[in-house]
This record gives C-alpha cells, sequence and structure tokens, in this order.
C-alpha cells in the first residue's frame, strides 16, 4: 500500500493511552490477508487500498504507533468509513472493525481541527437527521419550495406518501420447526 504520508506524527498524549491500548489491542487481530476488501463498499467504489477496512487499519496502527503525521487525509481516510461493518462478518480474525474506527476516530478528531463551517455543517447533519421536527420541517420546506427550484433538484426532493399498514407482530406459536 502506498502510505500518503510517512512523517513521524507527535507522541501519544497521555489522555489518549488508555484508548490507544485498545486500539492496538484490536489491530494486532488483523493479520492483513484482504478477505475484507471485496465487502466494503468504500473500497468496492473508489478502489483504493487506503479506502478499505485493511488500509485504514494501517493508518490506525501507524497513529498507534506515532509514525504518521495525524493530518486531514489521514482524517479524510477514516470520515469516508460508512461504519456499516460489513468487514466485521467476512474477518476470519474477528477484527472488531467498528470499535477500532470507533477509537481511531476519536483520536484523530482531537488532533486534526475542522473549519468552523465543515464543523457546522457536520453539527446540523447529525441533530438534524436524528431530530423528526428538524427533519421534517426541513423536508416540508423543500416540498413548498420544489416547484421554484430547477428540475435536477427537485427529482431529490421526495414527494408526500401516506405510511402503509404497521406489520401485525409474529405470534411466538406460529414458528414452524
Ligand atoms: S479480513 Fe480481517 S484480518 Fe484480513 S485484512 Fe481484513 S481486517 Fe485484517
Ligand atoms: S465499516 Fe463498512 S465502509 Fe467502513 S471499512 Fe468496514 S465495510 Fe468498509
Amino acid at each position: 500500500m502506498n502510505t500518503p504520508n510517512t512523517k513521524p506524527g507527535k507522541p501519544c498524549e497521555e489522555s489518549d493511552s488508555i484508548a490507544l491500548a485498545r486500539l492496538t489491542d484490536q489491530i494486532v487481530e488483523c493479520i492483513h490477508c484482504g478477505l475484507c476488501l471485496e465487502s466494503c463498499p468504500t473500497y468496492v467504489e473508489l478502489g483504493r487500498e487506503e479506502d478499505s477496512p485493511r488500509g485504514r487499519i494501517y493508518f490506525m496502527r501507524a497513529v498507534a504507533e506515532g509514525k504518521v503525521e495525524i493530518d486531514e487525509s489521514v482524517r479524510r481516510h477514516l470520515d469516508v468509513c460508512l461504519g456499516c461493518r460489513a468487514c466485521e462478518t467476512a474477518c476470519p480474525s474477528g477484527v472488531q472493525y467498528g470499535r477500532l474506527v470507533d477509537i481511531g476516530r476519536r483520536i484523530v478528531e482531537d488532533r486534526v481541527g475542522r473549519s468552523p463551517g465543515e464543523a457546522a455543517r457536520r453539527w446540523s447533519l447529525r441533530k438534524g437527521l436524528q431530530s423528526k421536527v428538524l427533519f421534517g420541517g426541513a423536508l416540508a420546506l423543500g416540498r413548498i419550495a420544489k416547484a421554484f427550484v430547477p428540475a435536477e433538484l427537485a427529482r431529490g426532493i421526495p414527494a408526500s406518501r401516506r405510511a402503509g399498514t404497521w406489520p401485525s407482530p409474529r405470534r411466538s406459536g406460529s414458528r414452524h420447526h
């Protein structure tokens, strides 16, 4: 793999030590077999090792060992990960990639700042998508504005649709063996 940045990083700070110990604990489980690659949507789409589970594990190992400078390019590769954990089911070594990327992201996030605009965009997405009021309000406004925006943009705003019938709960005695 081409590691884009091989400059040594800052030594790990004390506050990171427990998280890094847990990170290292998971990293050593990876045998670099690559069996997870084809199950990873970002690798399939982008075709780059750096955007595969194995590539991100290389980065996180380099971060844990202080062998790579943590910068925006490292963060971008972690940002691109969808967190779907499809790689975990393909892994013969049982690497808990989800835990690993959570810890890695926290460390990288602490070290590399984001611009105010990017931080605000991420915050509003995180809060907006989780809030029925905010998301519902934005969608309602979008539907009103649909008639006034270019067709290309309007196509992305879904029409209102009634919810279907709620599925009935499965009865415990109805299962066949
Ligand atoms: S399948 Fe598991 S062991 Fe193999 S490269 Fe991926 S994470 Fe590492
Ligand atoms: S969590 Fe999903 S997107 Fe991220 S590395 Fe694993 S398979 Fe790829």
